[in-house]
């Protein structure tokens, strides 16, 4: 049984690696399965077997959409003109020219949108073949502890100044009643 769980797991997992879009459409994923899945995920990412950035870390990047986006970490310009954005024809054909010169720089995507986020002050494309991203993740990935230790004690500060300061504030109050 635990034997037969774990094997479906793993499969589950090289699955979710290699068609990570199939996954958010997975109805049958029940909770605790997929809970074990996302750390089981974490795991085999912090392994370095993939090339990629997890969905889990792009789900916490990507906050919009659009229909032509630079990379911020390789210079890469994205585009889509199949989308409902407001690109003018002269735009338009602008990019599709460069794209014909170096397709490489100048890459067309055929779908609504590009999706992107900022991570380090930069534009993160999650389409964009680069995927610098993914040393990101790693790296806060193998440093979670020092991180989760820092969160915590920057929050308890925070509440602390925040404390102190409506101490302060009720004090003038009083004071100038
Ligand atoms: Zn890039």
């Amino acid at each position: 049984m635990i034997r037969g769980l774990w094997g479906s797991l793993v499969a589950f997992q090289v699955w979710d690696l290699t068609t990570p879009v199939q996954i958010r459409a997975a109805p049958f994923v029940f909770y605790h399965i997929n809970s074990f899945k996302e750390n089981y995920t974490l795991y085999f990412m912090s392994q370095n077997n993939s090339p990629r950035a997890s969905d889990l870390f792009w789900d916490a990047i990507i906050n919009a959409g659009t229909g032509v986006v630079e990379c911020g970490f390789c210079g890469r310009t994205h585009f889509t003109l199949d989308g409902d954005y407001d690109l003018s024809r002269d735009e338009a054909a602008d990019l599709l020219r460069k794209h014909r010169h170096n397709p490489e720089q100048y890459v067309q995507h055929h779908g609504d949108s590009i999706s992107w986020g900022y991570l380090d002050g930069k534009q993160a494309v999650y389409e964009c073949s680069c995927d610098k991203v993914r040393k990101y993740e790693q790296s806060f990935w193998n440093s979670r502890h020092v991180i989760a230790k820092y969160f915590t004690a920057k929050a308890k500060a925070l509440t602390d100044l925040a404390s102190d300061t409506q101490n302060l504030a009720s004090k003038v109050a009083e004071a100038t009643e």
